[in-house]
């Protein structure tokens, strides 16, 4: 063997197992392995699983607060200073911004990601062209899917559509709209429909985020999605619109969801920040069957002025913000982190025998345990080479007093 983790919780395992890999697959899963492993990991203390999956962020516009504010707090003025700001986004400044949060990302234990990138008559591909180099460059620590995105809106612009199918064609992955900033928003589901279709490409919209009950989009696209057959290739985030809705428009609207088995995803740092801590009704979709996910969205923008690309945070804020502390809720957000968003984005979720051998050991015995405390992650390999490391709190030895007495403690 290459490499063999000993004695690790893995979630779904009754039993402690040791993980046995080779050429990049997991080749043996069991109790106890009676081989050796040119690399031996103690897993004692710890879990593994296949990885954090960031489902939906905005590398493109990370890290651009000093550069724009929002003054009033509001996704408006956000989505306005945002544009006025990337017209000066060159593709150098772009790959700087985001290679802080891809890096910052896998120290967080994130194995696969997501990113929407603007493409339109303010930045063209610039910001595109960057983040396809890092696709490459990080291409044996993480999995980065590019989804070429309309923030600005479709219709209005000339060449709007026919920037996003330059993106697609250059190796953008999926493609994703916003029908709310668009004078036409069916129009815009429509035609990003269209080019999905056309490219045989998964679809990400950002729908319905504000707190007035009336206008959703989402029976548009319910409709549309199950028209062109593409249940299970939809994804929309925030939705926070459906959280003040009347329970007789929500229902229709949720059981339509499921027919056409859309994922819905809620960005808990931008939706409290933006919204006051509306987010879209995750947790009774769950209990229906839907498929939910949590993201980043933003780092330290006029979005989201906060963030450490941390997932597992971003799980504990949604607990937080939910008031849910039950362990089969904090299991669930633990999957909504992982398993869930991997199946949507098509990568490697729980470490499985033939699987590929993306794992990071988590410091928890189970993953209740690491949403409620959030535990740090210690350690990953991706495709069975370790990626990252992380030293933990070594305190100091010294002498404390202690009710009067001096007392040693030391470090472990
Ligand atoms: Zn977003």
């Amino acid at each position: 063997m290459d490499l063999i983790i000993r004695n690790v919780a893995i979630p779904t395992f009754p039993a402690r197992q040791d993980i046995g890999v080779r050429d990049g697959r997991i080749v043996a899963l069991a109790p106890h392995l009676d081989t050796h492993g040119d690399e031996e990991e103690d897993g004692r203390d710890c879990m593994a699983f296949g990885g954090f999956v960031e489902s939906h962020i905005h590398l493109d516009k990370a890290y651009i607060l000093d550069r724009c504010q929002n003054r009033d707090g509001s996704l408006k003025s956000a989505i306005a200073t945002t544009q006025a700001a990337k017209s000066a986004f060159t593709t150098d400044d772009v790959q700087m911004r985001a290679d802080r949060v891809v890096k910052a990302a896998i120290g967080c234990g994130t194995m696969a990601m997501q990113t929407f990138v603007e493409v339109d008559e303010y930045v063209g591909l610039r910001s595109l062209d960057a983040l396809r180099i890092l696709r490459d460059e990080y291409s044996d620590f993480i999995d980065l899917r590019i989804c070429a995105f309309a923030q600005d809106g479709l219709t209005q612009f000339a060449d709007g559509l026919s920037l996003l199918d330059h993106a697609l064609r250059q190796g953008a992955n999926t493609v994703g709209g916003c029908p709310y900033t668009d004078p036409d928003p069916r129009e815009h589901v429509r035609q990003i429909m269209r080019l999905a279709a056309q490219y045989d490409c998964d679809v990400d919209f950002h729908v319905d985020f504000d707190v007035e009950p009336e206008g959703s989009i989402l029976p548009f696209i319910i409709e549309q999605t199950l028209a062109m057959g593409y249940q299970g290739r939809v994804s929309v985030g925030h939705a926070t619109k459906l959280s003040v809705m009347q329970p007789d428009r929500l229902q229709p609207i949720l059981s339509g969801m499921l027919r056409a088995d859309i994922l819905l995803t809620a960005l808990p740092a931008t939706d409290l920040f933006l919204m006051g801590g509306v987010m879209a009704p995750l947790l009774q979709y769950h209990h229906m069957g839907g498929r939910c996910t949590l993201g980043t969205n933003n780092v330290v923008n006029p979005f989201t002025p906060f963030g450490d690309v941390n997932l597992l945070r971003m799980g504990n804020l949604f607990a937080n913000m939910e008031r849910l502390y039950q362990n089969e809720d904090m299991a669930w957000i633990f999957d909504m982190l992982t398993v869930i968003p991997a199946g949507a984005l098509r990568v490697a979720g729980l470490p499985e025998l033939g699987g590929s051998a993306d794992i990071v050991l988590l410091e928890a015995p189970d993953p209740a345990t690491a949403v409620r405390e959030l535990r740090p992650v210690r350690t990953g390999w991706k495709r069975g080479r370790r990626t990252f490391h992380n030293h933990g709190v070594e305190l100091v030895t010294g002498r404390v007093a202690t009710h009067g007495k001096r007392r040693t403690f030391c470090a472990q």
